[in-house]
């Protein structure tokens, strides 16, 4: 490796994951865009490198082992090694999504998006990562798969989506089990909300910009050895599960 951070970040062509990229290039960080689609990927690395980051292009789509596998080779040709993966692809499956009502295509879905892509990526990318001085793994999470706010009497979330919500609670259950599994090595492992932020995730709705919504990550990112691991985060400090 060349001695700089090396970032990979899914998701990053557009909305929060491309300001993540941004940020974390701002650094000086070498920064991997994971897209699926190659033309919004090569559009959002030659946006990047318009800025000045080192960006390059990762074909990704989180869906599917043999591209996650590919992703994991071609990030270890191109930059040696990765010392930081932010996991922020994620999809919402449509709404509205009320249990009652929720077909069960749609339930798989976003499990396999929001999840296992997570898991996958990240199993793919952690040789890589346990070579690394200061890995970070960052898992874009959201409050709305806080079990703790859903049922805090008054706490209203509003009419969230169900099995976008679920998989958010599912992936912050993911995200403990590898901090219990990793706790013995210098991998830190956290989750971290955004906020409600304007992307096509919530068609533009939210009250943040993608770039406030990036913040969380970028912290999470650098945080320093003995920082948290096993959390739940947003600006504001822990979020209760
Ligand atoms: P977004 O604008 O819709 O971006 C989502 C990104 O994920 C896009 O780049 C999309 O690529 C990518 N993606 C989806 N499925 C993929 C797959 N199978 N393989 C690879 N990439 C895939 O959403 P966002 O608002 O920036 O969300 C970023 C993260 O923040 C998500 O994890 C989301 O759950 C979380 N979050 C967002 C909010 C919010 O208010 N926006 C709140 C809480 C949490 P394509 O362009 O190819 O579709």
């Amino acid at each position: 490796m060349s001695g700089r951070t090396i970032a990979l970040v899914t998701g990053a062509n557009k909305g929060i994951g491309y300001e993540i990229a941004a940020g974390l290039g701002s650094l000086g960080w070498r920064v991997g865009v994971g897209a699926r689609d190659q033309q919004r990927r090569e559009n959002a690395v030659a946006k990047l490198r318009a800025a000045g980051v080192d960006a390059f292009g990762v074909p990704l789509d989180v869906d599917d082992d043999a591209s996650v596998a590919a992703a994991a080779e071609l990030v270890a040709d191109h930059a040696g090694g990765l010392d930081v993966l932010v996991n922020n692809a994620a999809i919402t499956g449509g709404v509205p999504q009320t249990p009652t009502t929720l077909d069960p295509a749609t339930v798989r879905a976003v499990v396999e998006t929001n999840v296992i892509g997570v898991v996958r990526v990240t199993n793919a990318m952690l040789p890589m990562l346990r070579s690394s001085a200061a890995p970070r793994i960052v898992n874009m999470s959201s409050s709305v798969g806080s079990l703790a706010l859903h049922t805090t009497p008054g706490v209203d979330m509003g009419p969230v989506p169900t099995a976008y919500l679920a998989s958010k609670t599912f992936l912050n259950a993911v995200t403990v089990q590898y901090a219990k599994e990793l706790g013995g090595t210098n991998i830190l492992i956290n989750s971290g909300c955004p906020g409600f932020t304007a992307t096509d995730l919530n068609g533009f709705q939210g009250t943040r910009t993608p770039r406030q919504g990036a913040a969380i990550a970028i912290r999470l990112a650098t945080l320093p050895d003995d920082g948290p691991t096993g959390g739940f985060f947003d600006d504001d400090g822990t979020v209760p599960w």
